[in-house]
């Protein structure tokens, strides 16, 4: 089965069920979990990327394409991760901070800020490489964390409400260039928010979660 796999997965925190979910999700197609603050949203995201607190119990499985994922450590799931903070490295250059996501494979200084460079150009940066993060606006920390996260190759998006900081113009936008980098790469979406515009934006399967807490 290609794409993301969710089976039987229980969360739990001491003997609070925190979550129960179920769902697949195809290459390049969207799921939301929707769920109010403190439902476990970011909990769900975590275990599903290898990075579970000790504080929580889970159960079920986690399958990318054909291969169970659920006891590989974070680094080996190939989870994409973007989140309300854009988290850009304060003593890096924009270049220097999507550079540092690439693939060790691509070898000496020169050869990873050109990637670097073609990377921001793909998400209408191309002359910021060499600014310092803190001259960026919301919005361009914003594409600097997705380029960041595409260039990674993962093989999913896992976005923990990371238009929420946005404002309404440019969170559209923004959340329309996530999506279409996804779709673009056949990426599975699992999309974390408690906000209705961004489950309708994504257009697809919508859970929701902690309803009855
Ligand atoms: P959401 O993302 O939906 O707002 P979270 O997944 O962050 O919710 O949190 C779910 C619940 O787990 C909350 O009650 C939160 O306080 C609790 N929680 C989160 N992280 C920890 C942790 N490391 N240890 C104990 N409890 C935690
Ligand atoms: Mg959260």
């Amino acid at each position: 089965m290609n794409g993301l796999t969710l089976d039987a997965i229980t969360i739990a925190l001491g003997q609070r069920l925190l979550l129960a979910i179920s769902a697949r999700v195809a290459p390049g197609e969207k799921l939301t979990v929707m769920g109010p603050s403190g439902s476990g949203k970011s909990t769900l995201l975590a275990y599903i990327g290898g990075f579970l607190a000790p504080e929580f119990s889970a159960s079920g499985r986690v399958f990318s394409d054909e291969t169970e994922i659920t006891n590989l450590p974070a680094e080996d799931r190939h989870a994409g991760l973007l989140f309300q903070d854009p988290l850009l490295f304060p003593h890096m250059s924009v270049a220097g901070n999507v550079a540092f996501a690439l693939p060790a494979n691509i070898k000496g200084r020169a050869a990873r800020l050109e990637h670097a460079q073609m990377a921001l150009a793909d998400v209408d940066l191309a002359d910021f490489g060499a600014r310092d993060p803190a001259t960026l606006s919301g919005g361009q920390k914003a594409r600097v964390a997705l380029a960041r996260t595409l260039v990674s190759h993962p093989r999913m998006m896992l976005l923990d409400e990371p238009f929420s900081k946005l404002d309404a113009g440019l969170r559209a936008q923004i959340r329309e260039l996530v999506f279409a980098k996804a779709r673009a790469a056949m990426l599975p979406v699992i999309l974390v928010t408690h906000d209705e515009a961004d489950a309708e934006a994504a257009g697809g399967q919508v859970v929701t979660i902690g309803e009855d807490a």
